[in-house]
């Protein structure tokens, strides 16, 4: 109860006062007139009395009602006290910051929340009404006037500044209050802090900016897999304009025919997420290649809410793959199948073949000069050899056969289907004939070339690709050796040759350490004088198992294996120190014909370590003769030329071996510093009986007089070659009808004798 109410109490107490003491006058003055006889009493004055009487009971009265009002304000007040409690602690604990401003502007009232908010103590702003505008952040210093204006009635956001300097977002509505009669009581302020819902709903903003301006497609599903948003990539994706087009679809219907019915909710929901490649299709209904990528969302609770799925637009990232996997499974220049590529189709044809007993032959082909043609023509016209004869190659092939390039000129054929060896044979031979037959052309020339085909069988000679292509390629190293443009099929004999060949190579290395190799020499005579001009040195390999090996089974091997310069410097040396050996204990100089292998002229350092030899020996250099054969020329034409001249610069002097076995031009004897000609075994063998052979030592002859070169003749077995050859006036010769290669012992032994007498059997008619 208020003040004032108790006036008014008062008031009303004063009116009931009157009408109650009025209500006791009358009888009052009729008890005064029954006790008047008494004396003391009759003495008074009745009208005395009966005012006594009556102000006895107005006094009583007002007394009865002064005490009525008096509890009654003692009750009122308690009241009050218990209100006022009541409502400091609802201000007390109100969330919120009240103010209550008063209409001169002074802050009337100021919740303890103003602490909490904005740092200050309430008494700073009861002191200084001014505070709250001050820390209001100057930029929304003119929404802060606006949440002034009472009649909008609706909270305004704003910044505030706090004490320690924070910002802090914070709402205000700003309300007129009233007393009873409608009076103006100032202004009620209630500011509330929104710094965290606010803080929230940024983050909540920029997840959603950075969602709507992702590049990445992206939508959310329901949980019965209809679209309820996407992002404009995503409708971009799809060549959707509008997001009505897309919004309350079904993911699935975005999706290709073949994929409708698949049921992506259910996946996410069981296994927690989604990826899949497939087909998916537009607005305009253009397929395209799509990964989609589903994840559940779900609530604090962890029910689950949503699907979060991102689209990815793979068509050309699936093109790129197919793209490079057909490279990596095929030839770059050709086209064709590549190893990889190969290994994979052999697989399958034999797992087919042995399903169904069939014979499957795998052929490798190796052309047979094709170095030579790169290195004469070059690598362009080469390629485009390789281009050509692959067009040949393919048609031959029947429905079940396959081609497929290894790399180089190495390629490799299969055909699925032969019935046995003899079909085989007759399509390989096929194959040759196809390539050998007629010339292939290269613009400005036209070349001849020819292969050498290997052939494994399956299942006779290995059950597995791998195994397959081993041994057909061993065949095709036969194939090689057996004189090209030829085809061996694979046999055990030759897998015992290749294994055998194998472990020369093993046995090689050990060779060298051991001191396994020695020297045989061979003279050569001169018939006009009939004395030994000449020694070649012949390699020998002591095998520990084999016995003496000749050097056409193991040079090729040390060749391959690169031991040849090892060997060949083994081979020059030890021959240069016999020679001087010979040279100190009597003998009179003779040339040392030392044969170099065209791996050695691959060597860098071929004329410094001769010269090193020839120095270490003491042998002069015009005394050593280098044999090479024409395969030099055709390896490594220029810097053999350079080879040759810096050899002939010291003097040493050059044959070419085995002439006319090579493939050579004649060219070169024309203008390298050749010094003599070894005409090969193979013309000498069949004179005087074979007319060409005869033929082509006599063009020989007549050759090397006109270009002023030496010939000496090789292989000369029986005194009709030698006749044979006398009679053309070739007179240096060398053969077992003079000599065979003999040990360095018995060598020295011939060397020391007289002339042997058949050796002067030349100079005889
Ligand atoms: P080549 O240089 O033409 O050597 C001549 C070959 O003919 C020797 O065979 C020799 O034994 C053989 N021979 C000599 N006279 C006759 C004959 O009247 N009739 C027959 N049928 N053969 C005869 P060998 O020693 O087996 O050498 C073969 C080839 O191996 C040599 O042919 C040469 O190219 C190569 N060779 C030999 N020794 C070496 C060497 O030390 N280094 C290199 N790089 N190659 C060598
Ligand atoms: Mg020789
Ligand atoms: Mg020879």
């Amino acid at each position: 109860m208020r003040p004032d109410s108790l006036h008014i109490e008062y008031r009303y107490l004063c009116c009931c006062t009157l009408s109650l003491a009025l209500l006791f006058l009358l009888p009052g003055r009729g008890i005064a007139e029954q006790i008047s006889g008494s004396s003391f009493i009759s003495t008074i004055h009745p009208a005395c009395l009966y005012a006594a009487m009556a102000v006895a009971g107005i006094c009583a009265l007002f007394m009865t009602a002064l005490w009525l009002a008096v509890t009654k304000y003692k009750r009122s007040l308690r009241k009050l006290d218990d209100k006022e409690k009541l409502l400091k602690t609802i201000t007390d604990y109100t969330y919120d910051w009240e103010l209550w401003i008063g209409n001169n502007g002074s802050i009337l009232f100021c919740s303890p929340a103003c602490e909490r908010i904005s740092g200050y103590a309430r008494t700073a702003f009861e002191k200084h009404p001014h505070l709250l505008e001050k820390i209001v952040h100057p930029e929304d210093a003119p929404r802060y006037r606006c949440s002034l204006r009472t009649e909008a009635q609706q909270f305004h956001a704003f910044r505030i500044i706090d004490r320690k300097g924070n910002i802090r977002w914070v709402e205000h509505l700003c309300r007129e209050i009233y007393d009873d009669r409608g009076n103006s009581l100032g202004r009620r302020s209630t500011i509330r802090d929104i710094t965290d819902r606010k803080t929230a709903e940024n983050r909540l903003l920029l997840a959603h900016y950075a969602i709507d301006s992702s590049k990445n497609p992206l939508a959310m599903i329901s949980m019965e897999g209809i679209i309820t948003y996407a992002n404009p990539a995503m409708m971009n994706l799809f060549g959707f304009t509008s997001s009505r087009e897309i919004l309350g679809k079904q993911v699935v219907s975005l999706l290709a025919p073949q994929h409708e019915e698949m049921d992506i909710v259910q996946t996410v929901k069981t296994e927690g997420h989604y990826r899949e490649e497939m087909l998916a299709r537009n607005k305009r209904g253009a397929l395209f290649e799509l990964e989609l990528q589903a994840f559940i969302t779900r609530d604090v609770s962890g029910s689950p809410l949503s699907l979060t799925a991102f689209f990815t637009d793979i068509t050309t990232k699936k093109a790129d793959e197919r793209k490079i996997k057909q490279l990596a499974f095929s030839d770059a220049l050709t086209g064709l199948p590549n190893r990889l590529a190969l290994k994979k189709d052999l697989d399958r044809t034999l797992a087919m073949a042995s399903q169904s007993s069939g014979t499957v032959a795998v052929l490798m082909l190796d052309l047979d000069d094709f170095k030579q043609i790169n290195d004469t023509t070059g690598h362009a016209k080469g390629d485009e050899l390789l281009l050509l004869l692959t067009s040949r190659l393919k048609k031959q092939l029947g429905e079940a056969d396959s081609l497929a390039r290894l790399g180089g000129d190495e390629f490799v054929l299969v055909f699925a289907q032969v019935d046995n060896t003899n079909r085989a044979a007759q399509k390989t031979q096929r194959i040759l004939s196809c390539l050998s037959d007629k010339s292939f052309d290269l613009g400005e020339s036209q070349v001849f070339t020819s292969a050498s085909i290997g052939i494994a069988l399956f299942p006779q000679n290995g059950k597995d690709s791998e195994t397959l292509l081993k041994h057909a390629d061993m065949a095709m190293y036969e194939a090689k050796k057996s004189g090209r443009n030829t085809y061996r099929f694979f046999s055990d004999e030759l897998r015992r040759r290749t294994i055998e060949r194998h472990q020369l190579e093993v046995g090689l290395r050990r060779a060298l350490r051991n001191e396994e190799f020695f020297l045989v020499y061979q003279p050569q005579v001169d018939l006009r004088t009939g004395q030994i001009i000449a020694l070649e040195a012949l390699v020998r390999w002591q095998h520990p198992e084999a016995g003496t090996l000749l050097p056409s089974m193991f040079i090729p091997i040390a060749e391959k294996t690169g031991l040849i310069h090892t060997l060949g410097e083994w081979i020059l040396r030890t021959a240069c120190h016999q020679a001087m050996q010979w040279r100190r204990s009597g003998v009179p100089p003779f040339r040392m014909a030392v044969n170099l292998s065209a791996q050695q002229f691959k060597q860098a350092d071929l004329v410094e370590r001769i010269e090193q030899v020839l120095l270490s020996s003491g042998l002069e250099a015009r005394y050593l003769e280098l044999e090479i054969t024409e395969s030099v020329f055709m390896e490594n034409l220029e810097s053999a030329i350079e080879i040759l001249v810096d050899l002939k610069a010291r003097a040493i002097q050059i044959a070419i071996d085995d002439f006319g076995t090579g493939y050579s031009s004649l060219n070169y004897l024309k203008n390298f510093p050749i010094d003599r000609i070894k005409i090969a075994q193979e013309f000498v063998r069949d004179v005087p009986d074979d007319h060409n052979d005869a033929a082509i030592i006599e063009t020989i002859l007549v050759m090397a007089e006109r270009l002023g070169l030496k010939v000496l003749a090789e292989g000369v077995e029986v005194k009709e070659q030698m006749k044979f050859l006398r009679d053309r006036n070739c007179f240096e010769m060398q053969g077992f009808y003079f000599s065979p290669p003999l040990q360095a012992q018995q060598m020295e032994d011939l060397l020391k004798q007289p002339l042997a007498q058949e050796y002067a059997v030349g100079l005889c008619p």
